[in-house]
């Protein structure tokens, strides 16, 4: 009983990887560089904006940089810094406003979601109460997240504000899409543009992140990650939690598993079926069961010449990962000039594939094409 309950409490303890890993200070803050300057800059420099407009995708850092910044702006530590800012960091974590930004009950700071108060007026409530002085900070912070979406009232109870903006008073607009924000109350905002994290740098963090979580995961599984993610690193931390659990070791085919792409024995039946039985009537039941319309065609490209590869290495007997053992053995069967033939047809298609405006509907009948391909029986 014992056991089961500490495994519980384990579990609890090591779920939302993204939450634990949200970069506290701005030195956590990762493929932002220039912004995160920009921002320590004007805190050195005591020289801050009434409003920020914090605009780039989803997940590329801008609620957290905001949540920093605000910690920095009230942290205690702000004088010493300004003084001696290789001596002292910002936010310093320790104070009793860090302390509080981090529990997340800081009187100052004001998080409001507006797309979930789109129309209503209490934004503009909000927004109009602003005058109010800082309790214990030296400001009061609103943080409006997908900014994009507030309402016209609330727009313009802002315009008044920007016309003369209360001293003690800083908002952070946080959006998705700077294009839907009035031009009025665009033109008066300090902008600033977040970028998609460089892959490097991603990798680099969820590296850091399994060394210190010990996940165990392939180097070609977090590539996936990154690439199915898009430079986002919530997202990339959410899919590294998702299936951190589903085995001792991480690999590619798991995420694959993870994503809902089709199982790798899946497509390599597909090669089976046009090296070995050459059956457009097998080939095209197999095609029905994959379903490809359900996947990203150019992703069931590059998963088909990566078998085409691996069947190579086979062949060469070069080690080889992600494979069946069925797959291996069919290799074994397989002419190389028949390898070479295939590819020659992929390479010959690729082209055509990638810019064709059906590329399911092409890559079946090519598909379908390959099996009746006289000059390739070997
Ligand atoms: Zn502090």
């Amino acid at each position: 009983m014992g056991s089961t309950i500490d495994m519980h409490t384990a579990t609890q303890q090591q779920l939302n990887l993204a939450r634990k890993w949200r970069s506290k200070n701005f030195d956590q803050i990762i493929g932002q560089d220039l912004t995160i300057r920009a921002l320590k800059n004007s805190l050195f420099l005591d020289h801050l904006f009434p409003v920020y407009l914090f605009s780039g995708q989803r997940g590329c850092g801008k609620t957290t940089t905001a949540r920093v910044f605000t910690a920095a702006i009230n942290c205690q530590n702000l004088e010493n810094f300004r003084k001696e800012p290789r001596s002292f960091k910002l936010p310093c974590l320790e104070c009793q406003s860090c302390l509080l930004m981090a529990s997340g009950k800081h009187p100052d700071f004001i998080e409001i979601d507006a797309a979930s108060h789109t129309g209503v007026d209490n934004v503009r409530n909000i927004i109009e109460a602003a005058a109010l002085l800082p309790v214990i900070g030296c400001k009061r912070i609103y943080l409006i997240d997908e900014a994009h979406m507030l309402s016209k009232a609330a727009f313009n109870a802002f315009l008044k504000i920007l016309e003369e903006p209360p001293k003690s008073t800083l908002f952070i607009l946080a959006t998705t899409d700077p294009g839907k924000i009035i031009e009025t109350v665009r033109s008066r905002c300090f902008q600033l543009f977040f970028g998609a994290i460089e892959s490097q740098a991603l990798k680099a963090h969820l590296q850091q992140i399994c060394a210190t979580e010990q996940i165990i995961c392939d180097s070609s599984a977090l590539d996936l990650i990154i690439k199915e993610t898009d430079g986002c690193a919530r997202d990339a931390i959410n899919m590294l939690e998702r299936v951190r659990f589903t085995g001792q070791k991480i690999s590619e085919n798991t995420v694959l598993l993870a994503l809902g792409y089709p199982d790798v024995a899946q497509l390599e039946k597909i090669f089976e079926i046009l090296l070995i039985q050459r059956d457009i009537g097998l080939l095209l039941v197999q095609l029905d069961l994959v379903n490809l319309t359900r996947y990203a065609p150019d992703f069931i490209w590059k998963r088909l010449l990566h078998l085409i590869r691996d069947a190579w290495r086979i062949k060469f007997n070069l080690p080889v990962t992600g494979v069946s053992d069925n797959f291996r053995a069919i290799m074994s069967q397989v002419e190389v000039d028949q390898l070479i033939t295939l590819l020659e047809y992929f390479c010959a298609q690729e082209q055509l594939f990638m810019k064709s405006a059906y590329p399911h509907l092409f890559l079946e009948l090519f598909l379908v094409g390959l099996v009746k391909k006289k000059d390739y029986s070997g």
